[in-house]
């Protein structure tokens, strides 16, 4: 099964992708975690990605599509996954070709997000100023927002309130996903 979560810093995709990986037995990956990992190197891509994610901006899709492409030939994303943080872009979606599940859209409004980020333990996130956290925000409704669209007009796009409690999202995603 695959299956992509989409939504705004602070929305809980990655309490959701870790649920769903306890729940359901696949892998889960974020783009932002892989890049973050990646943004240690001290090399010219670990630089780029370093200052464009503490910036708020987005990786270009050129580059996003090359790593994200790569972590999902390994073997152990064959049978599935939960994806994490791509696609983001209209392009990303066009140019992936390996074929979507299940989307899911957390919603949460740009309040409740910015409260939630503002009260959560972030020291090892350098990418996490409020500057950074409001850009992201910004571009989230600007560039994605087109993509929940794509979705929605596919009629593949799951919508989940996610300002219910953590478990309630869960029991929706499952019944929802299951369908
Ligand atoms: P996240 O952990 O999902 O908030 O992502 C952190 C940062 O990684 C984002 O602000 C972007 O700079 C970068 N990033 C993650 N996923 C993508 C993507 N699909 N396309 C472009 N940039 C991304």
């Amino acid at each position: 099964m695959k299956i992509i979560l989409i939504g705004i810093q602070g929305a809980g995709k990655s309490t959701q992708g870790n649920l769903l990986l306890k729940k359901l037995k696949i892998p889960y990956l974020s783009t932002g975690h892989i890049f973050r990992e990646l943004a240690k190197e001290h090399t010219p891509l670990g630089r780029y990605l370093k200052e464009t994610m503490n910036a708020g901006l987005l990786i270009s899709d050129k580059k996003t599509l090359s790593i994200v492409t790569e972590y999902l030939q390994r073997p152990e994303y064959k049978a599935g996954y939960i994806l994490d943080g791509f696609p983001r872009t209209l392009n990303q979606v066009r140019k992936f070709e390996n074929g979507i599940g299940h989307v899911i859209y957390l919603k949460v409004s740009d309040k409740e997000a910015l409260w939630r980020l503002s009260y959560r333990d972030s020291d090892d996130r350098t990418d996490e100023t409020l500057p950074a956290i409001k850009k992201r925000i910004e571009l989230f409704h600007r560039v994605t927002e087109p993509v929940l669209q794509y979705y929605r007009k596919k009629e593949t796009l799951i919508e989940i309130n996610g300002e219910q409690e953590v478990k309630e999202i869960h029991k929706e995603i499952l019944s929802k996903i299951k369908k």
